[in-house]
């Protein structure tokens, strides 16, 4: 089955410049740029620019020049603003995706986050 691609989601017209965002990092293949509701001090959406559901969709269908670059990008981001556990203190990359990853944005996108000490990654529910 392939993935649909809607391509009236935010982040398809924030890469369409409909609507504005604040960019940390910008490439040929990626863009970085900070969540407009900020879970913790750094927080920081990754996407690419092609037109990707999820981090699988990504991993399956991406080139090889994408895929590198997007991990690039994640790595300029992290030493740009400090969250890198090599010269700061750490950070979390999450990527919620479909219904049971609620993910609200339908274009792949990583979330790093950091800034202050984020806690276990899940509480366990039964
Ligand atoms: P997810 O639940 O993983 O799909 O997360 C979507 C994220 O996109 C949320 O953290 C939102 O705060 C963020 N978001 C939604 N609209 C915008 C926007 N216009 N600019 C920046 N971040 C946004």
């Amino acid at each position: 089955m392939a993935y649909a691609y809607d391509d009236q989601n935010i982040f398809a017209k924030i890469l369409r410049k409909e609507i504005p965002n604040k960019t940390v990092v910008e490439t040929d293949h990626t863009l970085a740029f900070e969540d407009i509701y900020p879970q913790a001090p750094v927080h920081v959406l990754v996407i690419p620019k092609g037109a990707y559901v999820t981090y699988d969709h990504f991993a399956e269908s991406a080139s090889d020049a994408e895929i590198a670059d997007f991990n690039r990008v994640v790595a300029q981001v992290c030493r740009k603003l400090g969250v890198s556990a090599d010269e700061g203190q750490g950070c979390r990359f999450i990527s919620n995706a479909g219904e049971h990853g609620v993910q609200e944005v339908p274009h792949y996108h990583l979330h790093i986050l950091g800034g202050r000490p984020l806690g276990r990654m899940l509480q366990k529910a039964d």
